[in-house]
């Protein structure tokens, strides 16, 4: 965990950010979650660690985090976005359709599609999160 808000924090240094105290709070609730939350949750979460950081500095937060490419807005069905952790440059689902459960699953094929993106892009990739949407086995049945 410690590593993982190192990490973060050095990520943030590195692209000229301040490391404040409301800012680390938040890197911490984000940790604490393992990476899957949204804005409010994570709000919630921060608040009782610090309460004097408020729902707008999370927000504000959010989007920084996001541009820098440490997390990525998920949308499920018509629920607030659930924000992911990145800090390891990708993530990958199993979406069901039907019960709307998700599969965590690790075994990453898109290396090879990175690099295709890159030699005929140009395009500079922070990390990929990739949905496959289906069917469940329960679901199945
Ligand atoms: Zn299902
Ligand atoms: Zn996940
Ligand atoms: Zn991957």
């Amino acid at each position: 965990m410690a590593d993982r808000i190192a990490h973060l924090s050095n990520t943030l240094l590195d692209n000229g950010y301040r490391l404040t105290r409301a800012r680390l709070s938040i890197l911490d609730g984000l940790v604490a979650s393992e990476g899957h939350v949204s804005a409010d949750g994570l709000a919630d979460i921060v608040h009782e660690s610090d309460p004097m950081v408020g729902r707008m500095t999370v927000y504000r937060t959010l989007d920084l985090l996001t541009e820098l490419g440490l997390i990525r807005p998920v949308y499920q069905g018509s629920a607030a976005a659930h924000y992911i952790l990145m800090d390891d440059g990708h993530h990958h689902h199993l979406v069901c359709s039907a019960c709307n459960q998700v599969i965590e699953f690790d075994q990453c094929v898109l290396r090879g599609i990175e690099q295709i993106v890159k030699d005929h892009y140009q395009f500079e990739i922070q990390g990929h999160l990739l949905e496959i949407y289906g069917r469940c086995v329960d679901c199945r049945a």
